[in-house]
């Protein structure tokens, strides 16, 4: 069923868990990630960004997207990942979305505040969730070009910012990083505890793909109630294609070769939802 994102995060505050968000671009992640969720009783996020919709046509991902959280029994958000545009972020949730990241983290602080109370304006009326971020989380984001480090998240300025712009949830840049890490990654925990003491709001980890064990569940005692993971499944999906395709290619059985790379793709996100403490709270 599809659910709003600030309720779904707002049982993970009580319990104590983590939701996961995992990206799609097509049928085919999207049906891996759903059939993880149900397999494992899971509460869901799927997420497209931008390009995936630029890639996949807005209108029919979006079909597609909502069509499976509002037939699957698990409770799914339909979230918008990344937007530094106000006239997408109104389209998604006119189309009904159920949460959307407005992303100003590039901006001065009074500006990103300015960008993301507009975001909110729109949202809000609808029920549907805003996600925020204060930072800079490095590493490429899709396909987009390297953004600046302009710094880890402040706690002070956190404080400020979730006041300020009344936003549902806040991604934090805390040591994580989209895509793949350059050896084994160091997060921030001290700066973790800061602002979740200071912030009431459930924290978002972007670049969850590598983490380890243990600094998910230390994430999550730091207050991190949703995790994004993207590079991973991709991983997944192009080795299992990769490995398939030798061996059917002869029979070009399109079945054939995207099924086992659902497969692949649904193993790592069970495994995830499993970390994250969210399997069986559907
Ligand atoms: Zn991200």
């Amino acid at each position: 069923m599809l659910v709003p994102m600030a309720e779904l995060l707002a049982a993970a505050q009580r319990e104590g868990y983590a939701a996961g968000a995992f990206n799609t671009y097509n049928l085919e992640i999207t049906r891996a990630i759903v059939r993880a969720a149900e397999a494992q009783q899971a509460p869901l996020i799927v997420q497209v960004g931008s390009s995936a919709l630029r890639y996949a046509g807005r209108e029919a991902l979006t079909a597609l997207v909502l069509a499976e959280a509002q037939r699957s029994p698990v409770p799914v958000a339909v979230h918008l990942d990344h937007s530094a545009k106000l006239d997408e972020i109104r389209w998604c949730v006119e189309q009904g979305f159920t949460s959307v990241m407005i992303d100003g983290s590039a901006l001065p602080l009074a500006e990103n505040i300015a960008l993301t109370r507009e975001a909110v304006a729109i949202a809000r009326p609808h029920g549907v969730t805003v996600e925020a971020e204060l930072g800079s989380i490095v590493g490429e984001e899709d396909r987009a070009a390297e953004r600046e480090a302009v710094g880890l998240t402040s706690p002070a300025q956190a404080e400020q910012f979730v006041q300020a712009t009344a936003v549902d949830a806040l991604a934090v840049a805390v040591g994580n990083v989209h895509g793949f890490y350059k050896g084994e990654p160091k997060l921030d925990t001290a700066r973790l505890d800061e602002i979740h003491r200071r912030v009431p709001v459930p924290l978002v980890l972007h670049g969850a793909s590598g983490l380890s064990d243990a600094a998910i569940q230390r994430s999550i005692q730091g207050g991190v109630r949703k995790f994004n993971v993207n590079t991973e499944l991709r991983v997944a999906l192009f080795t299992a294609l990769a490995d398939t395709l030798p061996r059917i290619h002869a029979h070009y059985d399109v079945p054939g070769l995207f099924t086992p790379a659902i497969a692949a793709m649904q193993a790592v996100v069970e495994e995830k939802l499993q970390l994250f403490g969210s399997a069986g709270k559907a």
